[in-house]
């Protein structure tokens, strides 16, 4: 049985909602189907979702909202006329997004969340009984009936365990389930959502609810390339990943599947696949517990800026004890997140993203770290990325690090500090941002050849 989740990219237009028929229609064991808001048409064109957004916005500023809900009522009806049936649910959709702009503004910490939900909830309404008019036994189910219940964080919900029981049920229903994605009901009641693309999350918990045997993703590309498509030309993609290994990429900018969307599956131990709407019979990527045979010791290599290193030394640091935990101290007085520890034995560094820094919290790091750490030197330095060479396999590989360090000099690209964790699911890199591009290039050459990878 399996979980099969459109993106708003897959649903945008009367053409994309017939692939995403044939797609459900040539495998029976597609039995439940979790839908995200209708997406652009084309790079000019408005996400229902953000359409919803003004919509609220001029509804709580007291502005005339006619305009936004017609917009949004025939984003809906021109996909009805385009597939040509008669809809007996657009009459509901009209109701429900109208009915919207009565809702309470005042003490209504929900009410944005209500209306961002209805993209999904009305899209479910419409694609369940498009699939009834082409002959699949389809229902619509609101999050709520499927046991969709999440926790009390406008914006930011968080699945609460106890949907999982409730959610199995689900399995013994013998129609094809359609639900709308990106939000579930609170115990009190209130529609909450995940955060921004968060459909990718609701297939996934449905996925682990019903216990199903593959959780099929969706989307507009041939699943997940081996290095960035703008940076390496015509990268391949990768057949097979384990979800560690989908981790490190993801950590390191590859977005094609939400953040938090991994997790309930893993969690569940369903498998996943990212597939094309556009190409259904390319294979696409598939995320997994475990490599089953022998692999590639790389699997993908991804890159990612807006790094700051904090570098500091003092004459015998490693003598010295609780100096580490002095300077992760001042990092948590100050509310920052640090990311990596790479350390010599006097000196260390801490490496954060720079929008955890603003100027007065690097004086007050600055000055603390003199002063009552007695640092010899500190130094904040910016402008840093990150490059992450990611493969479970490569633990049992000699030479990995040093084939990519090998490119990189082959190259004249610096490389300023080195971390891989006793794990060794990925070596990180950390090098100045202007060479990051040639740096991914340089590595993707050394690991998958030469071929397609000139830009
Ligand atoms: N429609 C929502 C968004 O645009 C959620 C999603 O598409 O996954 O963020």
């Amino acid at each position: 049985m399996k979980v099969i989740k459109f993106g708003g990219s897959s649903l945008a237009s009367a053409t994309q909602l017939e692939k995403v028929l044939n797609i459900v229609k040539s495998d029976s064991q597609r039995r439940f189907v979790v839908v995200s808001a209708p997406g652009k048409r084309s790079p000019e064109d408005t996400k229902v979702t953000d359409a919803l957004i003004r919509y609220y916005r001029h509804y709580t500023e007291g502005d005339d909202v006619k305009a936004d809900q017609e917009w949004i009522i025939n984003r809906y009806q021109a996909m009805v006329d385009e597939l040509g049936f008669k809809s007996a649910v657009m009459a509901k959709i009209t109701e429900a997004i109208t009915s919207l702009a009565t809702l309470p503004i005042e003490n209504n910490s929900f009410l944005y969340d209500t209306f961002l939900a209805a993209g999904e909830d009305n899209n479910a309404k419409l694609i369940a009984e498009y699939f009834r008019h082409n002959g699949i036994d389809a229902r619509y189910v609101h999050p709520r009936e499927a046991g969709i219940i999440v926790s009390s964080e406008p914006g930011n919900a968080r699945i609460l365990p106890s949907s999982y029981d409730k959610l199995e049920e689900l399995r013994d229903s013998e129609e094809v389930l359609v639900i709308p994605g990106f939000f579930g009901v609170t115990v009190d009641n209130q529609i909450c959502t995940f955060s921004r693309g968060g459909s990718d999350i609701s297939g996934s918990i449905v996925a682990a609810g019903v216990k199903a045997d593959l959780y099929e993703n969706f989307t507009d590309v041939d699943g997940i390339f081996a290095a960035h498509p703008g940076v390496v030309h015509r990268p391949h993609s990768i057949p097979e990943l384990t979800y560690k290994e989908m981790r490190e990429l993801a950590y390191a900018g590859f977005s094609v599947l939400h953040d938090e969307a991994l997790l309930p599956a893993y969690r569940g131990k369903v498998p996943l696949v990212i597939k094309n709407t556009n190409n259904p019979d390319h294979p696409g990527t598939k995320v997994i517990l475990e490599h089953s045979g022998a692999t590639v010791p790389v699997v993908g290599i991804a890159g990612d800026d807006k790094f700051v290193s904090i570098n500091m030394t003092k004459y015998l640091m490693n003598r010295e004890v609780g100096f580490g935990r002095k300077v992760l101290q001042i990092l948590e007085d100050l509310n920052i997140r640090w990311e990596h520890i790479p350390s010599g034995i006097d000196d260390l560094s801490i490496i954060v993203r720079e929008r955890e820094l603003t100027p007065i919290k690097e004086q007050e790091i600055i000055s603390y770290l003199t002063r009552e750490l007695g640092v010899d030197d500190v130094e904040i330095e910016h402008g840093l990325s990150i490059l992450m060479i990611v493969g479970e396999n490569m633990k049992n590989h000699i030479g990995v690090t040093a084939t990519a360090a090998r490119a990189l000099s082959d190259n004249h690209i610096n490389l300023e500090m080195i971390s891989q964790g006793s794990s060794e699911v990925s070596v990180m890199f950390v090098i100045k941002t202007e060479q990051e591009k040639a740096a991914i290039k340089a590595i993707y050459h050394a690991f998958f050849g030469e071929e397609n990878a000139s830009n």
